[in-house]
């Protein structure tokens, strides 16, 4: 068995289209796979129907949260996410039209600083995906404005350069109870800068923390996972692949030891987490 609870497909900013992730993830031996894109729940329902004609692998379908918290972005998964019913769309497409409006304004800025984008251009290269940085640093390359995306990031859309945008969403403390209240399992990703958080959400609902994630070396996972032990949270983890042919460090799909256990007790907390149907 090998877990990897989190991928990007082309639904957000990863390279592979969700038959394509789902083919390789089983490539590369994963028996359990989770979906998680930013802010949109829109490839999960390709993952699932394409690898329902294999038995060796299963998806958790899933949803990677961005939210804000003193000036920086955390990120806020939502695991066994019921991407079919309307409660649970209505919240991503709440997160998703966050990213629009973020985008609009990079492209303002980009305006002032001289090297103007049309929105068009932008929302044509995202296509069905939710708008994002990498989306707007191919259309700078396409206008001509720089010769690669990373020139694109390092001159203009990294988090300390002009053109930057911060996020206006919810807290990460509202994204765990948004989570729940559509009954999915709330889970802090890739969490080892932020710890000091983890208290303050744990009031809110937090079921988990992302422990074994392919960027931190055994140590850093290891403390994680004591400190899941030490809250009493599920200790989960993924690779965060977003694609075979860029982001280097972000290409190990299933190269993470998440026991397997975890799948099921993140299964037992979404029968914990209450109401499935808050207008009901
Ligand atoms: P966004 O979701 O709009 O904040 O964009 C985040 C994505 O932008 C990340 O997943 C990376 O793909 C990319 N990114 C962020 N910072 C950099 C950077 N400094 N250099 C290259 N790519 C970056
Ligand atoms: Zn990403
Ligand atoms: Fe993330
Ligand atoms: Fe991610």
């Amino acid at each position: 068995m090998r877990v990897d609870l989190h991928a990007h497909t082309n639904a957000s900013d990863g390279e592979h289209a969700p038959e394509e992730l789902v083919r390789i993830a089983r490539e590369r031996g994963v028996t359990v796979l989770g979906i998680a894109d930013h802010d949109t729940i829109a490839g999960i329902e390709r993952a699932v129907n394409f690898a329902k004609q294999f038995d060796d692998i299963e998806i958790i379908p899933a949803v990677e949260f961005s939210t804000d918290w003193e000036k920086r972005e955390i990120h806020v998964l939502a695991y066994l996410v019921d991407y079919l019913d309307p409660a649970t769309i209505a919240l991503a497409d709440k997160f998703r039209e966050g990213r629009l409006g973020r985008a609009q304004k990079i492209l303002a800025k980009l305006d002032a600083l001289g090297v103007p984008v049309e929105f068009d251009a932008v929302a044509a290269i995202a296509g069905d995906a939710a708008i994002g940085r990498p989306h707007v640093a191919r259309a700078m390359l396409a206008a001509g404005h720089v010769t690669s995306i990373q020139e694109a990031f390092d001159k203009y859309l990294a988090s300390d350069k002009p053109a930057y945008v911060e996020y206006e969403s919810a807290s990460p403390h509202q994204a765990v109870e948004m989570i729940r209240a559509v009954g999915a399992v709330p889970i802090l990703a890739h969490p080892l800068e932020v710890t000091r958080i983890i208290p303050e959400l744990i009031q809110h609902g937090l079921v988990g923390i992302e422990c074994y994630y392919a960027q931190y070396n055994e140590h850093e996972q290891r403390e994680l996972v004591d400190l899941a032990k030490q809250y009493g949270l599920l200790a989960t983890g993924g690779s965060d692949f977003h694609g075979l042919g860029r982001m280097g460090h972000m290409s190990a799909l299933g190269k993470v030891d998440v026991p397997i256990e975890v799948v099921e007790k993140m299964k037992q907390a979404k029968e914990k987490v209450g109401n499935k149907k808050p207008n009901a």
